[in-house]
């Protein structure tokens, strides 16, 4: 996907970037002094969500409310993968010190479930990241229920079961049911969510010790090998008491 940013120049030209998918920015000339300038993406875990979030907010502007919807969706679902992958990155790092290559991740990826919505994937990662489900995540943590409460209509649902309603449904009627009369108001709700998820996501990610997490699946790692060095060890000795006998 083709990605477009501008940024206004001291003398109140336009610099106008474009990139293509998470390939970089780079520079551009101001479009009335000529001068050089540079856009350079916000450091996330996902640059591919934040300009996902970037461009369902033009689509928005533009008037395309349906594809707003699509893309701030799909900001959501990239940020999730992107934690996922993190984590199976880690996973590998610790074992073999070498950082994944595309078809290893390519690999994971059929380990994600890609269905069941929001709730199944998010459910899936947080458990992983924080130990907890996507819902206690919000509740348990006083920056995330806050950033969530300010969505309306929120308080008293289930995070994930708000985001999957009022979000990921959206989006079905539309890529499913080929509904494409989406409104202003929806888009701009539907926006309104993604931000906020991603907000939430970016708190879980962290919020993660990542440190911790890496040393734990190293131990594990270890112990795993140790293990089955143990196994081995009790194979041998049982065959050389075999031996003994006869
Ligand atoms: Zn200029």
């Amino acid at each position: 996907m083709k990605f477009k940013d501008e940024k206004t120049c001291s003398c109140g030209g336009l610099f106008l970037f474009s990139a293509y998918g998470e390939g970089e920015f780079g520079t551009s000339t101001c479009s009335r002094c000529g001068r050089p300038g540079a856009s350079i993406d916000s450091l996330s875990v996902s640059v591919t969500a934040e300009r996902l979030i970037h461009r369902s907010k033009q689509e928005l502007e533009g008037g395309d409310y349906t594809l707003s919807i699509i893309t701030a969706v799909m900001a959501v679902e990239s940020y999730l993968t992107r934690l996922f992958l993190k984590l199976k990155g880690m996973a590998n790092y610790a074992i073999t010190f070498e950082l994944p290559t595309e078809s290893q991740e390519m690999e994971w990826e059929k380990e994600y479930p890609r269905s069941g919505g929001f709730k199944v994937p998010s459910d899936f990662v947080s458990q992983k990241l924080a130990g907890a489900t996507f819902d206690k995540f919000v509740e348990g943590n006083a920056a995330t229920a806050t950033i969530f409460s300010g969505l309306p209509s929120s308080s008293h649902s289930s995070p994930a079961q708000y985001i999957q309603d009022r979000l990921f449904k959206q989006r079905n009627r539309i890529v499913h049911w080929g509904y494409v009369n989406s409104g202003k108001a929806e888009a701009e709700h539907c926006l309104e969510i993604a931000v906020v998820v991603v907000r939430i996501l970016e708190r879980m990610d962290k919020g993660t010790n990542w440190i911790e997490l890496a040393q734990k699946m190293a131990e594990a790692a270890r112990a795993g090998v140790a293990a089955e060095r143990r196994h081995l060890h009790e194979i041998l000795a049982e065959r050389q008491q075999a031996e003994s006998r006869e």
